[in-house]
């Protein structure tokens, strides 16, 4: 059990090594994660585990729990069992639990490939809206689920759009336009969009 405090792991100087700083990523993609989804259930996120035995990546996603503030965040991984806890989380940078009423317009399912959900994590420019809704993403039959109302998918596919067209980098260009796509793809599917 990994025992962390999130304020330990924030703010590392540049000079922190690469183990500790994917460490950092990963507890802190895990705070978002449970705070965009529900409090006071357990889910199966679409973070990936971290661990990578005899050299392979893990194939499990985050369980995340979070229930209170002032009680650390639980995670779990699906496959492997390494689990933890995260203390701190709460009004740090990665604390997205919303400070209003959610609005009531319908929200769609999307099944999206974890390609596609890896993508849309690494977004450089999000409002906090679109980026609940991303770190929201649940795992489902080795691919992801993201729940968006009409309007946040408009939004998130603008987002996309326009890194795509600004990324220097050829290979990640050619992932944010698969993502482009594949959400592109779901707005026009005939179950009403
Ligand atoms: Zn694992």
């Amino acid at each position: 059990m990994l025992v962390t405090d999130l304020h330990h792991f924030l703010d590392l100087p540049p000079d922190t090594p690469g183990p500790a700083r994917r460490l950092a990523e990963h507890l802190s993609n895990i705070v978002r994660a449970a705070t965009a989804g529900d409090a006071g259930t357990t889910w199966e996120s679409a973070l990936p585990c971290r661990r990578r035995p005899a050299n392979r990546r893990c194939p499990g996603q985050m369980i995340v729990l979070r229930t209170e503030p002032q009680t650390p965040i639980r995670w779990k991984c699906s496959v492997c069992g390494d689990e933890g806890v995260i203390s701190n989380w709460e009004e740090s940078l990665f604390d997205l639990r919303r400070q209003r009423l959610a609005l009531a317009d319908p929200v769609h399912e999307i099944v999206i490939g974890a390609e596609v959900a890896a993508t849309l994590r690494e977004l450089q420019f999000l409002d906090t809206d679109c980026e609940r809704m991303i770190f929201a993403i649940r795992a489902h039959n080795g691919g992801a689920i993201l729940a968006a109302t009409d309007d946040d998918l408009d939004e998130l596919i603008g987002s996309v759009a326009a890194e795509a067209n600004h990324e220097p980098n050829r290979r990640r260009q050619q992932r944010l336009d698969a993502a482009f796509g594949a959400l592109n793809a779901a707005t026009q599917t005939p179950d009403g969009w």
